[in-house]
């Protein structure tokens, strides 16, 4: 089936694009902070970091405190005396674990979190949840992945741990298609985007799921959406289990939405009329409240350093719907293939860069005086005292920006820096 929405004219835009690819020094944060919206999702999971003290300060400061429950994610701090071979680190992992399993028995599924350290040592996290399964399983389901900030950036610490659980998934039995979305949404995008579907007659299973007990099955009739552009290896421990990747855009603005939206619509056969049916309204509600943020932001110079991964879609977006030149776009990794969408809808010439050589592209930044720049919170500081305005690149993943319903709010986290220090300098 073709497409039924004219979004505009595709173009190779820069599907060829040769990116500046940067080997330097890096500033992102590790892996270990996924864990700060993977255990919202999953709420019967308890991520425990076995590392250091520095792993704990980190997610316990990027999370915030929760006063009011009981929070599912800890640290096991591997100390000197496991460093120095004094203690055996896997019968400590197992005491830590048994004492916390007993505390918490509302934890069904329980993920030992490597980090910089646990790596150093070569602790072996691997045999550490095997063992812990045969003592603990069916109760509770122990997995493991890295965290490790070791030339990573920090949303492959969600790619792991779903890769890490793809494995578990029960094998499908449905002979007929099933549609899966991957990746971390909040719920409140998820609901949106689930009623979407279901108004065009399909039924969606959501990876992760809220719950550990409601794991959707996966098989050759699994087709998969991505909901986030960082997910590299559960898509391809998905397609080792048989599942198809539909390709698409991401869902970030209306026509990212829309696009996510019919390559679902395509593969399962929805006709034309009932996709425009589904979409109409939330898309022109969407359509007017982004037109009132691109008098803001029309003609405004970007730049974007690489860190979360979402900027290629996020320049995407910024660009097409909201008039902003795309002076920069850094990305820590190019995806080729899950990316060719959106390179196709990028202006011909975008400067993209791979990877990151921080100095190198703070001279950059600073030559080019853009009017906003996309970047690591360690990088605003230094970057506002030169007078630039920046936006934090995590708070893009931390906030809900996908889907129609989102999409002037995720226009609103550009926009306001902008007017911030426009007010600032009246
Ligand atoms: S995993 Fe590594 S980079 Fe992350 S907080 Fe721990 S020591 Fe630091």
């Amino acid at each position: 089936m073709s497409s039924v929405i004219p979004i505009r004219a595709e173009t190779t835009g820069c599907t060829d694009v040769t990116p500046l690819v940067e080997r330097g020094q890096r500033e992102v944060f590790c892996g270990l902070t996924g864990i700060i919206w993977l255990h919202r999702k999953i709420q019967d999971a308890f991520f425990l970091v076995v590392g250091s003290r520095t792993c704990a300060h980190l997610i316990q400061s990027a999370a915030g405190v929760m006063i009011f429950a009981e929070p599912r994610f800890g640290t096991a701090i591997i100390d000197e005396r496991d460093l120095a071979g004094l203690a055996d680190v896997h019968d400590e992992l197992d005491r830590v674990v048994s004492q916390l399993l007993a505390r918490r028995p509302d934890i069904r599924l329980l993920f030992l979190v490597g980090s910089c350290p646990s790596e150093v040592i070569k602790l072996d996290l691997s045999r550490a949840a095997e063992r812990q399964n045969q003592i603990h399983h069916p109760a509770v389901r122990v997995l493991n992945y890295s965290g490790s900030g070791i030339e990573t950036t920090f949303t492959q610490g969600e790619d792991a741990c779903l890769a890490a659980m793809v494995p578990g998934l029960p094998a499908a039995s449905a002979t007929a298609p099933a549609l899966m979305v991957v990746g971390t949404l909040a719920d409140v995008v998820e609901d949106q985007l689930r009623s979407l579907l279901e108004r065009m007659g399909l039924q969606v299973n959501f990876f992760p799921p809220r719950n550990s007990q409601a794991m959707p099955a996966v098989g050759p009739n699994t087709r998969f959406l991505l909901a986030q552009p960082f997910l590299a290896d559960t898509a391809r421990a998905l397609q080792s289990r048989g599942a198809q990747h539909l390709p698409a855009p991401f869902p970030l603005g209306v026509e990212g939405t829309t696009a996510w939206l019919q390559a679902a619509a395509s593969a399962f056969g929805v006709a034309p009329e009932v996709f425009e049916n589904a979409t109409a309204a939330p898309r022109q509600r969407a359509e007017k409240a982004l037109a009132v943020q691109r008098q803001v932001l029309q003609g405004q110079r970007i730049f974007f350093f690489p860190d979360s991964q979402l900027e290629i879609p996020l320049a995407r977006f910024v660009h097409r719907e909201l008039g902003m030149d795309l002076v920069e776009v850094g990305t820590p990794y190019l995806h080729r293939q899950h990316m060719a969408p959106e390179l196709a809808w990028l202006p011909q010439g975008t400067r993209i860069s791979e990877g990151q050589d921080v100095d190198r592209q703070l001279e950059r930044c600073l030559a080019d005086a853009p009017d906003l720049v996309v970047c690591g919170l360690g990088l605003a500081n230094p970057l506002e005292a030169e007078g630039i305005t920046t936006k934090w690149a995590i708070e893009l993943v931390f906030t809900p920006i996908q889907g129609y319903e989102q999409a002037a709010d995720l226009a609103g986290l550009f926009s306001r820096p902008l007017k911030r220090r426009m007010k600032l300098a009246a």
